[in-house]
């Protein structure tokens, strides 16, 4: 960090500023020019609190250095991290794909689905089964009736379930079906949630929230990583602007710079991030050339009567096409991409 004081900063000012970056077990390098005074700082910045340190006598600038998402943040972790759930990995060289309906509807829907998807490649399923709507009058989810049929479906199938939690008090519900939990948008900025969530060890795949930016979208991953669970996954499913064509916009230049900043993986939900079911090849293929680790896709075997978002909802024969077409546009960017049925989970270790 550097600190500017203001021109003809007296010396005890400067002493004060000193003092306090000392008692913090900070390094300061007071550097001074004919002008005026700047202190560097040597050491952990992000233990300091800028407003209180801009808020102090005489201090001109404030120029912190490292990014505040100390965790999540390539500068601390260059490596790329891949977490492996029962033998899929996600992030590194592989290309993860998670699909599935919008909602778990019937044990029916959910098993056709999950056994269409799986046989060209989908290794985990998605679904929800507690569902966030925006009116109350909307569809809720099957609830714990909708995690069992999903755990029936991905079993039969040699899938992974991921699904949404949305309560702090579901935890241990949705814990108990699911391999990866899903936060979904509206609740990206849930603090309570995402402590909770810090706490277990499972996987959690944090969607950007609607209107973040990406350094709010790293500090929500930054609090499940500082609550001790290293397993987060990022997911960019676009954001509101103002244009209103399409349910959210996608920025593919958010999946190349988060993916710079950040050493975690990055998932695409080109469902979510567009709204419309044509134009989900499109976003798809786009993410992953910009160098997204997976995708999360919205399929369903009769969209037409889907009980949600059946108009951004794929069939499983323009799901098997959109991976068909994935091959080559994986292979530009050096990603590994299955297109047969996967293996049986691997047992989890016992800890
Ligand atoms: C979903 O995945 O069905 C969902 C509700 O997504 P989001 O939270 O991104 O809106
Ligand atoms: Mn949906």
């Amino acid at each position: 960090m550097i600190i500017v004081m203001k021109q003809g900063a007296p010396k005890e000012h400067i002493d004060h500023i000193i003092a306090h970056l000392q008692k913090k077990n900070l390094e300061p390098v007071p550097l001074i020019g004919v002008e005026r005074t700047v202190i560097a700082v040597i050491g952990d910045e992000r233990l300091l609190d800028t407003k209180h340190l801009r808020a102090m006598p005489s201090v001109g600038q404030v120029m912190p250095v490292l990014r505040p998402y100390k965790l999540a943040s390539r500068e601390t972790q260059p490596k790329d991290t891949v977490i492996n759930i029962k033998g899929v990995k996600i992030g590194g060289k592989d290309l993860t794909i998670m699909a599935g309906p919008c909602s778990v509807e019937s044990q029916e829907q959910i098993s056709l689905t999950a056994r269409a998807v799986a046989a060209t490649g989908a290794q985990i399923l998605r679904g929800g089964a507690f569902k966030p709507r925006t009116g109350p009058y909307s569809f809720e989810g099957h609830k714990e009736e909708g995690l069992k049929m999903m755990k029936k479906a991905a079993k039969e199938s040699n899938m992974l379930i991921v699904t949404e939690v949305m309560d702090a008090r579901d935890i241990d519900l949705v814990s108990k079906y699911a391999d990866i939990l899903q936060v979904g948008a509206r609740n990206m900025q849930n603090y309570t949630l995402l402590r909770e969530l810090g706490k277990t060890k499972k996987p959690v795949l944090l969607k950007r929230g609607l209107c973040a930016k990406l350094k709010e979208f790293l500090l929500a991953a930054e609090y499940i990583l500082a609550g001790g669970n290293p397993n987060v996954i990022l997911c960019e499913r676009g954001i509101r602007t103002y244009e209103d064509d399409m349910r959210n916009t996608l920025s593919i230049g958010a999946i190349a710079r988060t993916k710079e900043l950040s050493h975690l993986p990055l998932i695409v939900d080109p469902s979510h991030a567009t709204g419309r079911a044509s134009l989900v090849s499109p976003a798809a293929l786009a993410s992953i050339a910009a160098g997204a680790d997976g995708l999360i896709i919205e399929v369903h075997p009769n969209p037409e009567e889907a009980l949600s978002d059946g108009d951004q909802s794929i069939t499983p024969e323009q799901f098997k096409e959109l991976m068909y077409k994935m091959v080559p546009v994986a292979a530009a960017v050096n990603k590994r991409i299955s297109l047969t049925p996967p293996d049986e989970p691997k047992k989890p270790k016992k800890r």
